[in-house]
């Protein structure tokens, strides 16, 4: 068995605290996050502020490990996926989405999604597990490295966790993770361009503001409960006007930011004028950026995309209510990298390469 501690599973003040336990000074992680995250060293020989005998007793210790690229792909729009394996076996993906003036990379939390929200193609495969904080921030690293060669304007500016999964419901390693992209010392992202995605883990929620100052976007998908228990089971926990209390509490204090509510365009479903009246109401006094997405279809799913008018009409009904209102534009379709198309058929292709592997032992 594998015994190092894998360094990635650390940001600055658990690592500080590793050094400490090694008898070392704590301001050592200062050093080793620079190496690793800032400059992107793998190797302990080549961090030469530290001392031989320091070096030494890291790699009898520690390792820093990355789960292996499986494949990357890159669509006609500049939106590239790479597909990771993790010590499990399982997979994941991250997608980088390159637009004018920013570069945003996509990153997942979880293996799977527990949350069975009925138009997402992440919760047909169930949930298999958390990832952890180095699974997490491998993606930043691994993205990271893959676009060095691109042009200025292609680098990550903005991260997104808004990949598979739940992020609040994977909180500690999630907030490492985080920690480490808006460390100085790592990546260096500012607060406003760390978005953290949920569907509304109320407890947990609260929990965040204490600890970790991020952006937020809530996946609100429907301005009423009856609806929105049939779309994201997570209302009957959580009902959506106890989401929207804790999200005005996360605000309070934050008078420069604003939420991002996210919104599914499910055609008839979630998309009538009435639907628009009741968010704009809902949402009222909160400062608010809403987001429409138009639904990406997936294999065996009931919904279809809301056709543009309705999306258009929806839009208009927001604006005129006050609410800065925007349509996501879809990327990355040729390659599945859309939002909620993640994994669907990753898992299809792997079977199929499975199957291909045994016929050809069989043949
Ligand atoms: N669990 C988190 C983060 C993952 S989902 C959350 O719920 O926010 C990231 C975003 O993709 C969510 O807003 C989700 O609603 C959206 N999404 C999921 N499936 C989609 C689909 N088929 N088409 C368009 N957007 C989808």
């Amino acid at each position: 068995m594998n015994s190092l501690v894998n360094l990635l599973d650390y940001d600055r003040a658990a690592l500080g605290q590793f050094f400490v336990e090694l008898g070392e000074k704590a301001f050592r992680a200062d050093q080793v996050v620079q190496w690793i995250h800032q400059q992107g060293l793998m190797d302990f020989d080549a961090m030469s502020n530290l001392s031989k005998a320091l070096r030494q007793r890291l790699k009898e210790t520690a390792e820093i490990r990355l789960p292996e690229i499986v494949w990357e792909q890159a669509a006609a729009d500049g939106t590239r996926k790479w597909l990771l394996r993790l010590d499990s076996g399982n997979c994941i993906e991250t997608v980088y989405i390159p637009e004018t003036n920013r570069g945003t990379l996509c990153v997942s939390s979880q293996v799977g999604c527990a949350l069975d929200c009925q138009f997402c193609a992440t919760a047909q495969q169930g949930f298999n597990r958390n990832l952890t904080t180095a699974e997490i921030i491998s993606q930043v690293m691994i993205a990271r490295d893959a676009l060095r060669d691109e042009p200025r304007e292609r680098v990550i500016t903005n991260v997104v966790m808004m990949g598979m999964g739940e992020p609040l419901l994977n909180f500690d390693n999630v907030v490492k993770a985080a920690n480490l992209m808006m460390d100085d010392l790592a990546y260096g992202l500012s607060k406003r361009r760390v978005t953290l995605s949920t569907a509304g883990v109320v407890p947990a929620l609260r929990r965040l503001k204490q600890v970790c100052d991020l952006s937020l976007a809530v996946s609100i998908h429907a301005p009423n409960n009856e609806l929105r228990d049939q779309i994201v089971p997570l209302n009957k926990k959580y009902p959506i006007e106890e989401l929207v209390a804790a999200c005005r509490e996360y605000m309070e204090g934050h008078t420069h930011r604003s939420i991002t509510w996210e919104y599914v365009m499910l055609d008839g479903v979630n998309d009538l004028p009435e639907h628009a009246r009741q968010l704009a109401k809902l949402l009222r006094g909160i400062p608010s950026k809403i987001n429409l997405i138009p639904f990406n279809p997936f294999p065996g799913t009931k919904y279809q995309r809301s056709p543009d008018e309705a999306i258009y009409r929806f839009q208009t009904i927001l604006m005129e209510a006050g609410y800065t209102t925007t349509i996501r534009r879809t990327r990355g379709e040729d390659i599945d990298a859309a939002c909620g198309q993640l994994a669907g058929r990753v898992m299809d292709r792997t079977k199929r390469r499975l199957r291909a592997q045994q016929e050809a032992a069989n043949a």
